[in-house]
């Protein structure tokens, strides 16, 4: 997952930092942000959270009207050594985009040749766009020739040298992307949030849609760059991903993360005192499900947030985030039983050093609830489970698992209640196996897992 930003009109460079920052939940491994300075483009990016990454807005002083920014959280390539918006290989595009495109080889093969033997997508299918920019001199056309060709997950903004902007969304828009456009400024970002704390209006880019800037605010126009497919938005973004106050699709975050819990609930007989939520990611769910059992929330876990997401680090220091992350707050844990609801189970890292703290506060019993349901494929659409071994409902049953993290219940949700709880329809591969495109899952499995150091 990644989020990304273009800013078109006064201060790029200060207003993408902004929107970078607004959406720094979404990728923490590295960020970057391209200028368009006089008919050059200029990157500037590195490892880690926005303010180390990134030279400080006031320091950065181009005459520039024209800017794309990227938060990355890696998905494809190595963890921490690269970063967006790439060049393209003449140097006359910049891109940023979230997801995955899973034929980026073969595509690149097939269109590039052999010259260049890519590792990561983000470079091909740069590359892609600027060949086809090189033979159809306009960039909206370049995107459409790239997407007859490439297969996966993308939300992209693109800028050429020559001061033009496209921000566009795959044909089954499983990515999120908004865009705010007014006689000033155009801004695009991953979420609505992001464009709502700047105090811009905003509207989602519908699947397939494409906006295109051609010099100035004033001369833009939308359009699609291929017809549009099912839609498919991914049901992770609203599970985890999307910060509560994004709208995506038309569904706010927090009211869907709420009605899961409530469904959950719903199917749930055990008889608790407290329901605690995991800290940020599952207090939503467990709002709606407190709501519906008729049980009190309270605060259990303390969660450090300077730590980061667990989840979207890289493996190597996972676990010692997680160690660091998480502490109880024994005094409303102590003597009760608990339901503890988080939005997710991936690895079950998490669920088990959460289950043991509480039992160590002195919990009478403690039941892990999930708002998803097990979580038991990989995604090759933007969100790091490149393996099913990675995946602890992959290889075990629930039962295992309730054991496994010192449960005395675990229970998911349905994928029922899930669709239900969102209320469109929505992709679902890492639940059902059942993706937007037909996939040769062990293949992808080598690839994405061997491109990871
Ligand atoms: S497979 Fe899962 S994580 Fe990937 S896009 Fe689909 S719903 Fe999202």
């Amino acid at each position: 997952m990644c989020g990304i930003a273009a800013w078109m009109g006064e201060l790029p460079y200060y207003n993408l930092y902004q929107l970078l920052l607004e959406q720094q939940h979404r990728g923490h491994d590295a960020a970057g942000i391209a200028i368009r300075y006089r008919s050059d483009l200029r990157v500037f990016g590195g490892g880690g959270y926005v303010w180390k990454a990134l030279p400080e807005p006031e320091s950065i002083s181009l005459e520039s009207k024209l800017g794309i920014g990227h938060v990355r959280y890696s998905t494809s390539g190595g963890y921490d050594e690269v970063y967006q918006p790439v060049l393209s290989n003449n140097r006359t595009i910049a891109l940023a985009f979230n997801g995955n495109i899973y034929n980026y080889v073969e595509a690149s093969k097939e269109i590039l040749g052999d010259r260049k033997s890519y590792d990561w997508d983000a470079a091909a299918f740069a590359d892609l766009i600027e060949h086809y920019y090189g033979e159809t001199r306009s960039l909206i056309e370049a995107v459409r020739e790239t997407a007859k060709l490439v297969k996966g997950a993308y939300s992209l903004v693109v800028i050429s040298s020559k001061g033009e902007l496209v921000a566009a969304r795959d044909p089954h828009g499983i990515r999120p992307l908004a865009v705010s456009i007014n006689d000033e400024v155009v801004a695009v970002a991953s979420e609505t949030a992001a464009l709502g704390a700047l105090g811009l209006n905003w509207a989602e880019l519908p699947r397939s849609g494409a906006l295109y800037c051609q010099g100035s605010p004033r001369n833009c126009y939308t359009d699609s760059i291929a017809s549009a497919k099912p839609p498919r938005p991914c049901v992770f973004e609203y599970i985890y991903f999307l910060r509560p106050d994004s709208v995506f699709e038309g569904v706010v975050a927090h009211e869907a993360r709420k009605r899961m819990g409530m469904l959950l609930a719903r199917i749930d007989d055990v008889v608790v005192d407290l329901v605690v939520p995991v800290p940020d990611s599952g207090r939503s769910a467990a709002i709606g499900y407190a709501i519906e059992k008729g049980v009190p929330l309270d605060e259990g876990l303390y969660r450090n947030r300077f730590v980061g997401r667990a989840f979207i680090s890289s493996p190597s220091i996972r676990k010692r985030r997680l160690l660091r992350k998480f502490s109880p707050i024994p005094s409303t844990i102590r003597g009760r039983r608990v339901a503890i609801v988080d939005d997710s189970i991936v690895r079950g890292d998490t669920s088990r050093w959460i289950t043991r703290l509480a039992r160590a506060s002195g919990a009478r019993e403690v039941h892990f609830r999930s708002a998803s349901p097990p979580l038991r494929y990989p995604c090759f659409f933007g969100i790091d489970i490149p393996s099913r071994d990675e995946l602890i409902a992959s290889k075990h049953s629930v039962e295992e698992i309730r054991r496994i993290i010192g449960a005395d219940t675990l229970l998911y949700n349905t994928v029922e209640n899930l669709v239900k709880a969102i209320g469109k329809p929505v992709c679902l591969g890492c639940f059902t196996s059942k993706y937007p495109y037909p996939l040769h899952l062990q293949l992808l499995e080598q690839r994405f897992v061997s491109g990871r150091r």
